[in-house]
């Protein structure tokens, strides 16, 4: 396995796995990797005959009130875990390598990024939509992988990779959760051993939304409300959202029908918690 921290070093690598007429899988994590990001990269060596995996915690998609400076890193691990994983390289630059100055052009996101995570996370998406489109410049990859744990993440994607023309293919990957259903994540270690135990609730209240919407629950208000009701009872958690949008392009319904998101956000005391399920009804 590669590892390489330069642009200059990268680029010359992919050209030499080009020159072999390679197809490039690539997974764009922040690194702290844990299954989640484990079976992104084996979808992607399913499908690829060389898996680039970068790891950046990019500044440009935190807040200044967000946890840049304290989210979790650990190089040595990771870098562990992607060889067993079978990474073919990892792309792991500094944020002076990828920002050398202050960036005079951004991508800015208009579309999907008003409603849920959009809403509360104020240029979250410009910072993710930015770093992507230098990254995909870099890596010129055939497929990239992303997790529908971050489902409007894949919206947004799929929109710039449509706008913007990028022969890349996106693909989704299903969440994977811990034995009690909670969506693994790097945040999860900001959690209390109380507050891990009642995070579960989160999934248990999605999964009991989904139960009543496929016995014919179509009234969108009943469903945030009795999700809202489950996840207050259970947790000591502060309710951030629950909504019940159109999937992909996140727009209000008036009821239940077609393909759609109910998704919810969580802030316990160190870390806001997400998690959604996509259905079509
Ligand atoms: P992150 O390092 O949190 O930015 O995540 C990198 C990629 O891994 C994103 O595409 C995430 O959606 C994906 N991911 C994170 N957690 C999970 C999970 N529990 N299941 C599937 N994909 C995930």
């Amino acid at each position: 396995m590669k590892k390489v921290e330069t642009k200059n070093e990268l680029i010359n690598e992919m050209m030499r796995f080009k020159q072999q007429n390679k197809s490039i899988g690539f997974v764009p994590t922040m690194g702290f990797l844990h299954e989640g990001h484990l079976t992104l990269i084996e979808e992607a060596k399913k499908d690829n005959q060389i898996v680039i995996l970068s790891i950046f915690v990019n500044p440009l998609q935190f807040g200044p009130t967000e946890d840049f400076d304290s989210y979790p890193r650990d190089k040595k691990r990771d870098e562990e875990l992607a060889l067993k994983a079978g990474v073919d390289l990892i792309f792991s630059p500094s944020v002076e390598e990828m920002y050398p100055t202050e960036p005079s052009y951004t991508v800015n996101v208009r579309d999907r990024v008003n409603v849920l995570c959009g809403k509360s996370r104020e240029g979250h998406f410009n910072g993710v939509a930015t770093v992507l489109t230098k990254l995909f410049n870099l890596i010129r990859p055939n497929k990239a992988y992303f997790g529908m744990k971050d489902a409007q993440q894949v919206a947004v994607i799929e929109g710039l990779i449509s706008e913007f023309h990028f022969p890349i293919e996106i693909v989704p990957v299903a969440t994977i959760r811990e034995e009690d259903g909670l969506a693994k994540s790097s945040r999860n270690v900001y959690l209390n051993e109380l507050e891990r135990h009642q995070a579960s609730a989160l999934y248990r209240s999605l999964l009991k939304a989904r139960d009543d919407i496929n016995n014919g629950e179509r009234n969108i208000d009943q469903i945030k409300k009795q999700v809202q009701q489950m996840i207050m009872k259970e947790t000591t958690g502060k309710i951030d959202y629950v909504e019940v949008l159109s999937y992909p392009e996140l727009k209000e319904m008036k009821v239940i029908k077609g393909k759609f998101i109910l998704a919810v956000a969580v802030k316990f005391t160190n870390a806001r918690l997400i998690d959604n399920i996509t259905m079509e009804v």
